[in-house]
């Protein structure tokens, strides 16, 4: 089969590769359609590691074949992936929460290859767990690759009460701050103000006539002075930092309205996560601070649910498609900001 091999840092070579067989307890996936992530970049700059040479967890394919084991019913039919997978023991677990597994989750695309070719194995662990998540006839191959990252911006937002909501600000424009913004529209808040320093990224956002709000460069405007005036010196009921970047964590908790909530959603690079904070706004201000990783099934299927309603659409979010043999230009597109590109998707 034909695959996207990782060779090292910043290399990566289309090429053929064994096709997988399902043991015990897998399925083979066909690929339909995978989508290129912000990690997948980090991944070949070698910023972070994986231990498999197949990369790509936003995925949707249609099980092929399966190993003893596994009932032969589910052969023909297509799904999203879930990449979350856990022990499949601890309580966590148990209750299908494997992001907080005690031995620490693993994930596809991480510890297994992932999607960037023709075919795939869902691994028995993940088969057990239900991390394959049925695809409803009406979605398609490319909306399915959305569920995963929809589904981790459904996650990290779980915890703020948005529907009490009257402003927040997302910081980062890129497809998971776009994601973020969205969910929070449809969870009921009235204005949604994207913040980002990439004027091609904001104005990538107006073309597409996403219903955001208020798209602000962060470079022309101070938005902690923003939020002061905009809102009579009040503040935004909630922050979501969706960008890597630790310095917009103090500015976000600067223009929290008492009570607020800001969520954590990136994670910063691991050598240096150290950030100073004034304890006594979130003490005195009562301001509650969440975190964000990854997703579960309850999340893809509050994804499904809102792609389906059309409160999140997919039409406006894929941007560009390309073929397995032209991964490497996909990869080039994504960090070119002139190609104004929000979702990428590789069709083997
Ligand atoms: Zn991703
Ligand atoms: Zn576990």
């Amino acid at each position: 089969m034909k695959a996207a091999i990782l060779k090292g840092p910043n290399r990566i070579d289309v090429e053929d590769y064994p096709k997988p067989e399902p043991g015990q307890g897998e399925v083979l996936l066909k690929v339909d359609m995978a989508a290129l992530c912000g990690t997948d970049q980090r991944v070949l700059r070698g910023e972070k590691n994986v231990s498999v040479p197949i990369i790509g967890h936003e995925i949707s394919g249609t099980a092929e074949a399966v190993g003893s084991g596994v009932a032969e019913d589910i052969l023909g039919k297509r799904f999203a992936v879930q990449t979350v997978v856990g022990c499949g023991e601890c309580p966590a677990c148990q209750r299908h929460h494997q992001i907080f597994c005690e031995q620490g989750f693993k994930a596809i695309g991480y510890a297994w290859n992932g999607g960037f070719a023709e075919y795939m194995i869902m691994p028995k662990p993940a088969v057990d767990q239900g991390c394959l998540i049925p695809l409803p006839d009406t979605m398609s191959d490319a909306e399915g690759t959305l569920l995963e990252p929809l589904s981790c911006c459904i996650n990290g937002l779980r915890y703020l009460p948005l529907e009490e909501m009257k402003r927040v600000v997302v910081m980062g424009a890129g497809i998971i701050g776009v994601l973020n913004a969205l969910v929070a529209k449809a969870r009921g808040v009235e204005e949604v103000i994207v913040v980002n320093r990439s004027q091609p990224k904001l104005d990538m956002i107006r073309e597409q006539n996403l219903p955001i709000d208020y798209l602000m460069n962060s470079r022309d405007t101070d938005p902690v002075a923003w939020v002061n005036e905009h809102t009579g010196g009040a503040g935004v009921d909630g922050v979501v930092v969706s960008a890597s970047a630790k310095s917009l964590v103090n500015p976000g908790i600067q223009m929290l309205a008492l009570g607020g909530h800001l969520s954590i959603f990136a994670g910063f690079n691991k050598a240096d996560p150290l950030e100073p904070i004034d304890l006594n706004l979130i003490h005195y201000r009562e301001l509650h601070v969440h975190g964000a990783n990854s997703s579960v099934r309850r999340d893809y299927i509050e994804a499904i649910e809102l792609l389906q309603a059309g409160k999140v659409d997919s039409a406006k979010l894929i941007t560009h498609t390309y073929s397995l043999d032209d991964f490497l230009d996909a990869m080039k597109a994504q960090s070119d900001p002139d190609v104004h590109s929000l979702k990428i998707l590789i069709k083997p």
